[in-house]
């Protein structure tokens, strides 16, 4: 199915933002479309529930709501795993891309699609942050509870974001998509501070498991202009899928990333295999009655999520780090959420012990810090 851009049937505004720029520079761009002001946006979460309305209904009223707790956390991480110290700004939640895996569907309490358009308090409360500590130096993501891109023509995020991180000296910010919404991004001053990163995975999961994303060519002819622009890029092979052919699969999409794009502008690329809690089980078999991956053999790990059993997962990363560094043995390649046996066994060697996850991304985009 090709790509379709998001487009909401209705718009709820919270009254307390209503007279926000943001909140009005999107209103502007979604004339016609019908808008009510709420109170907030908890309240209707509850009367939506209390209606029986199917969270597909429920994604197509985009919400414009006040973020009132903290806009930037740290990454929670998962116990017993390897940690890689990133923090997430949550300015958007919720997703219309429909991943059969994702795992927003088992714990987002908001149905709708929200933006959080009291932007100016998460740049108050970031530089609050950023200019208490010089270090640590701070790897960020708008993507732990939404695509950072899927309504960019809609919110035009990109242009408040961009030029405010390109300006700090102690931040990266990283946008991690799988749509090809980057055409606001190509002409911003982004002085090497931002990271644009796909997530990617072979043609035949996209089809079945990413059912509303751009193909995999659509994705890196996305990324392959973004290089252009002179970005910096990441790419997230999370979850990699255990299936027939995923020996060819995967190998089919490293070589076409790098013929896609110059290796030099890689930051990172993280792998991880598929996991999800067990509650999610049932949900995806309703939910996605097509998807094949919970026919996959996963075991509860040592986080309680339901894992490959470490075996596959080794044998599965080993690979894919030979098929990485055969192209260019320079790139950044690291584990989400895998114990230090996984990653000897995929490296050959315990590469942590030279240097700790965290300084290992950071070397990749702080030249001082290299
Ligand atoms: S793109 Fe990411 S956030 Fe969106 S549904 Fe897929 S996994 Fe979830």
């Amino acid at each position: 199915m090709p790509y379709r851009k998001y487009i909401p049937e209705k718009i709820i505004v919270e009254k307390r933002v209503w007279e926000l720029p943001w909140t009005q520079e999107i209103l502007s761009r979604m004339k016609g479309l019908p808008v009510r002001k709420i109170s907030t946006i908890e309240e209707e979460a509850l009367a939506c529930q209390k209606a029986v309305i199917s969270p597909e209904e429920s994604l197509k009223t985009l919400a414009l709501a006040q973020q009132s707790g903290k806009f930037l956390k740290p990454c929670p991480g998962t116990s017993n795993y390897v940690c890689c110290g990133y923090y997430f700004l949550n300015i958007a939640t919720n997703c219309d891309v429909n991943c059969t895996y994702c795992i927003l569907q088992s714990y987002l309490n908001i149905p709708f699609m929200v933006v959080y358009t009291n932007i100016e308090d998460a740049f108050r409360e970031t530089d609050g942050v950023l200019g208490a500590h010089k270090f640590p130096l701070y790897r960020i993501g708008t993507g732990e509870l939404t695509d950072s891109l899927t309504l960019e023509h809609i919110t035009h995020m990109s242009e408040k974001l961009i030029p405010y991180f390109a300006q700090k000296k102690n931040a990266i910010l990283e946008l991690k998509t799988k749509t090809t919404q980057i055409e606001n991004l190509l002409h911003l001053e982004h002085n090497r501070k931002i990271v644009v990163s796909w997530s990617l995975n072979p043609d035949e999961i996209i089809r079945t498991e990413e059912k509303n994303a751009p193909s995999l060519k659509e994705r890196l002819d996305a990324a392959r202009k973004v290089d252009a622009a002179g970005y910096r890029l990441g790419f997230h092979f999370d979850p990699m899928i255990d299936y027939p052919n995923w020996e060819s699969g995967y190998k089919d999409v490293i070589g076409r990333l790098f013929a896609a794009v110059h290796s030099g502008n890689i930051a990172w690329i993280s792998l991880g295999a598929l996991r999800y809690p067990a509650q999610m089980d049932r949900l995806i078999r309703e939910r996605h009655p097509e998807s094949k991956i919970v026919l996959g053999e996963l075991l509860p790990g040592k986080d309680g999520k339901l894992r490959y059993f470490r075996m596959l997962r080794q044998r599965m990363f080993r690979k894919m780090v030979d098929w990485i560094h055969s192209h260019d043995p320079n790139v950044t390649v690291y584990f989400c959420m895998e114990s230090p046996e996984v990653w000897k066994y995929a490296f050959r060697e315990q590469v942590l012990q030279k240097c700790p996850l965290p300084g290992m991304l950071d070397r990749s985009v702080f030249e001082w810090a290299k």
